[in-house]
This record gives C-alpha cells, sequence and structure tokens, in this order.
C-alpha cells in the first residue's frame, strides 16, 4: 500500500487510478503486446497469443537457433514479411497515452513492443523507449549497419530466402532483442530513471514475465511510484501493485486518461 493511502481505501478503481494520475506530475507507462491486441497484432502468452497457440514458435525465438540455423531465419523473414504490423493502426490505448503526454503529465512509454504504434498514434518518439527494438529496421549481427526493414523484405519478396548484409555479407535480423540478446544498455538504462522519475507507473498489456522490463515495476515500486497494473490476466506484480485493473486496455485507458485530465470524476 502506498504511504498516501489510508488502510481499507478501495484501491483498484478507474476512478481511484485517475485521481492518481490527475494528482501525478510525471507518468510512466510500460506497455506490452496487449496494447496491441486491438490493432490486429496478436500478443504471445494471451488466449490468443502466438505462443499459446504455437509453443515451438518460443523455442525458435532464440539468437543461438537464429545463427546456427538457416531454415529459422528464412522462416523469421518470412514471418517478418506477413506481421500484422505493416497493416496495423494505433488504437485507442495507444491514442490515450498520446493524449496523457499532450497533457503533460506522461514521462516516458517504455515499450516492450516492436510495432512503433505508439509513435504512430501521436507519442513523441524522444519519450518512447523501445527496449526491445523495432521491426521496422533490420541490422547486421556483424557490422550493425541498419537497414530499413522494408528495403530487406523486398529482397526477400524477389527471392532472396535469408539476405546477407550488402556491406560485409553477414547475418542480418530485424532490429529487435531475441532471447539470449542483450539489451541496449543505454535504451535501458533510460528505461530505469524514467521508472524511478514518477508517481505513477502504469503497466499496461504485459504478463510481466519478461525481465529485466518487468522488473522496472519494483525500480518504480522501490522509488515511491504508485503501481497500477492493467491487464486482463493475472501477472506476478499485482499482489505489490497498488491497483489492478482488468478491462479491455482500448476502454479502460482512454477512460482513465479522460478522467486524469479533466476535472470532475472520469
Ligand atoms: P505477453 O503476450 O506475454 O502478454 C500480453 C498480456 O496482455 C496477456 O497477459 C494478455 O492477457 C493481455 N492482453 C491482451 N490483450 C489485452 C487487452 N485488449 N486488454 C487487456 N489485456 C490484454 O506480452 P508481453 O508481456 O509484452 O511479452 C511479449 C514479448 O513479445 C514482448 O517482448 C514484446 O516485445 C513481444 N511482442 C510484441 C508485439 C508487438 O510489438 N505488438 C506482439 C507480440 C509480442
Amino acid at each position: 500500500m502506498h504511504p498516501d493511502d489510508t488502510p481499507g481505501a478501495a484501491a483498484g478503481s478507474a476512478g481511484r487510478v485517475a485521481e492518481w494520475l490527475r494528482a501525478a506530475s510525471a507518468v510512466t507507462a510500460l506497455t506490452g503486446a496487449g496494447i496491441s491486441t486491438d490493432s490486429g497484432i496478436p500478443d504471445f502468452r494471451g488466449p490468443q497469443g502466438v505462443w499459446t497457440k504455437d509453443p515451438q514458435a518460443a523455442a525458435l525465438s532464440t539468437i543461438d537457433t537464429y545463427l546456427s540455423d538457416p531454415e529459422v531465419r528464412r522462416r523469421a523473414w518470412r514471418s517478418r514479411r506477413d506481421h500484422p504490423a505493416w497493416a496495423a493502426e494505433p488504437n485507442t490505448g495507444h491514442r490515450a497515452l498520446a493524449d496523457l503526454e499532450r497533457a503533460g503529465r506522461l514521462r516516458a512509454v517504455i515499450t516492450q513492443n516492436i510495432d512503433e504504434l505508439h509513435q504512430r498514434a501521436g507519442s513523441d518518439p524522444a519519450r518512447v523507449i523501445e527496449v526491445h527494438g523495432t521491426m521496422r529496421w533490420a541490422q547486421c549481427l556483424t557490422c550493425g549497419i541498419r537497414t530499413p526493414m522494408p528495403e530487406v523484405l523486398s529482397r526477400v519478396d524477389a527471392g532472396e530466402e535469408d539476405p546477407a548484409c550488402l556491406s560485409c555479407g553477414g547475418i542480418q535480423k530485424s532490429a529487435t532483442i531475441s532471447f539470449g540478446q542483450a539489451l541496449d544498455p543505454d535504451v535501458f538504462g533510460a528505461a530505469v530513471h524514467a521508472a524511478r522519475e514518477c508517481d505513477v507507473f502504469l503497466a499496461i498489456g504485459s504478463s510481466l514475465t519478461v525481465d529485466p522490463a518487468a522488473g522496472l515495476c519494483l525500480e518504480a515500486l522501490n522509488h515511491g511510484a504508485r503501481l497500477v497494473v492493467i491487464n486482463a490476466e493475472p501477472t506476478p506484480y499485482d499482489e505489490v501493485a497498488d491497483a489492478v485493473l482488468r478491462e479491455p486496455i482500448g476502454e479502460v485507458l482512454p477512460l482513465l486518461v479522460r478522467g486524469a485530465v479533466t476535472p470532475g470524476p472520469p
């Protein structure tokens, strides 16, 4: 329980969370795949998740299998080309966070997503911290050069099943973090900073099972923020959260933000 709360207070309702947001001078959000499901991009671990339906896909998402198995790379390029994010549009959840930012409340969006829908919804790219990278760029794993993903995918369309780096011939991969790959320390440092320096930390649409991103909830709590979990299913951080909202993100987040930026009850 947060020190400002009276014992027995009915924490957990959207109205109460909106009050916290209204009083906050800095809010940080951590988003996961669940904020993009309304845009038609399936999550990994929800009931309709990619890994729930195909547990083998998770095992193939390691950097070691990618490097050692050309068939895994061929499959990865095909799956990038056919990814629903290319046709996806931001939804009411992404737009609500952009509204909160425009109202001067949102310090940062730390996202585990790779779809860039926050930026496309109007969030300032300088405030979006992509801890797991972006699928809109490819990167050479040897020389590090980055190429816009559409350029690489056009080579896939033209018949190159595993397009090598045009500079050095090395293996390329989308500029995303696979299991076994280190996070960019500067990017993650910025995320830690944003988690430590906020009054309210919103964990939205994440199963909160992937560290170190999920551990940012504790960074925020340990530095005095309230933790609000907005997720359809239980997470490991529900017990320590100040509030847990299970409503659909696309409905509850706009409600919270409206309540926070306009006077009166949400
Ligand atoms: P996850 O799949 O582990 O968990 C998503 C959670 O969101 C689930 O618990 C699910 O119940 C909940 N959820 C889904 N839709 C919801 C809705 N409309 N309202 C409320 N809750 C909803 O996702 P994660 O924790 O982000 O971890 C998955 C990893 O996979 C991340 O690293 C992420 O980068 C990556 N990923 C990204 C995308 C994307 O960029 N859109 C999509 C799939 C996976």
